[in-house]
């Protein structure tokens, strides 16, 4: 028998198999759970971690899987398989069934899912500048595993919990759950911003808490340096004025000129790095955070 990683996983999964190459065949988990049934109706290639039931259409990753099989959540069968098996194999699905719009069932999430992590501890929310107080507004978590950040993304009108994003801060690689969660429909941080309040506009959600820290106005998150129509249409529902303070990156500066050539209708600044060098609010200090947003520059000037 062919051994990998996911071979064990299988095993540990309790499935009986036996291998025709990459594919791993075995009697169906999901319509033959006590495998009464002995037919073989359901293959999982031992590569990708993606699995399929020609029987009762039962298909999805590694996840789905070990979400069946373990009766677990499927946010918490991604952290369980991403362990074993990695990340990739976790979301294998979108690459393989993507192309017919395919989507796990199971993919629903709840806020049980954020009793999985902790409140960020002191250290790490000294290290971001950021309090406690502020971390619990937010609604900012926290995986001690991996030491990473979790930011709740939520329906900004509901605050109906869609997924989260994690950072993690020794690999600093950013991941969404689900991988498809709809971070351009939402903003960071909306739950909590003042209504008609200034809104100082960053790309990651930590800067989001960091800004409001300075308590000029509310800080929202677009997760990202292109900012969508979407997130445009809810700061002008929500706020009197924005100040847009993207990275000061290449990215960051082409997703600032885009917004300031648009018209809002609300007042658009943008803060004004300086010659700081910073890369992003993130690195600056409480007081070139206010200077920054003092001597912003007007949209018109900008564009
Ligand atoms: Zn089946």
């Amino acid at each position: 028998v062919q051994e990998n990683d996911l071979t064990g996983v299988l095993r540990e999964l309790g499935i009986d198999f036996y291998l025709i190459q990459d594919e791993a065949m075995a009697s169906c988990p999901s319509h033959s759970p006590d495998r009464k049934q002995r037919t073989i109706s359901w293959s999982v290639n031992i590569r990708t971690g993606v699995h399929y039931c020609f029987s009762c259409g039962f298909r999805g990753n590694l996840a789905s899987l070990a979400q069946r099989v373990l009766k677990i959540s499927y946010p918490q069968a991604v952290i369980w398989v991403n362990e074993r098996a990695g990340w990739a194999r976790s979301h294998k699905w979108r690459e393989d069934f993507g192309n017919n719009n395919y989507a796990p069932p199971e993919l629903k999430i709840s806020e049980a899912d954020l009793a999985l992590f902790t409140d960020p501890p002191q250290s790490a929310l000294e290290s971001r500048r950021i309090n406690p107080e502020y971390a619990l507004k937010f609604g900012v978590r926290w995986r001690e595993e991996e030491r990473s950040w979790i930011f709740p993304v939520r329906d900004p009108y509901t605050s109906v919990l869609w997924g989260w994003q994690e950072k993690s801060d020794v690999t600093r690689i950013f991941r969404n759950y689900p991988a498809g969660v709809r971070r351009s429909k939402t903003l960071f941080g909306a739950g909590v911003a003042a209504y008609g309040s200034t809104a100082i506009l960053v790309e990651s959600p930590v800067d989001a808490v960091r800004a409001s820290l300075t308590g000029l106005g509310s800080g929202l998150a677009s997760f990202g340096a292109a900012v969508s129509d979407t997130q445009l249409s809810l700061i002008r529902e929500l706020c009197g004025r924005v100040i847009v303070a993207l990275d000061n990156d290449p990215a960051g500066i082409r997703g600032t000129a885009a917004i300031a050539g648009r018209n809002l209708g609300i007042p658009v600044r943008v803060f004004n790095y300086g010659t700081s060098g910073a890369k992003d609010i993130g690195d600056l200090g409480d007081d070139e955070i206010k200077q920054g947003i003092d001597n912003s520059i007007s949209a018109i000037y900008y564009r």
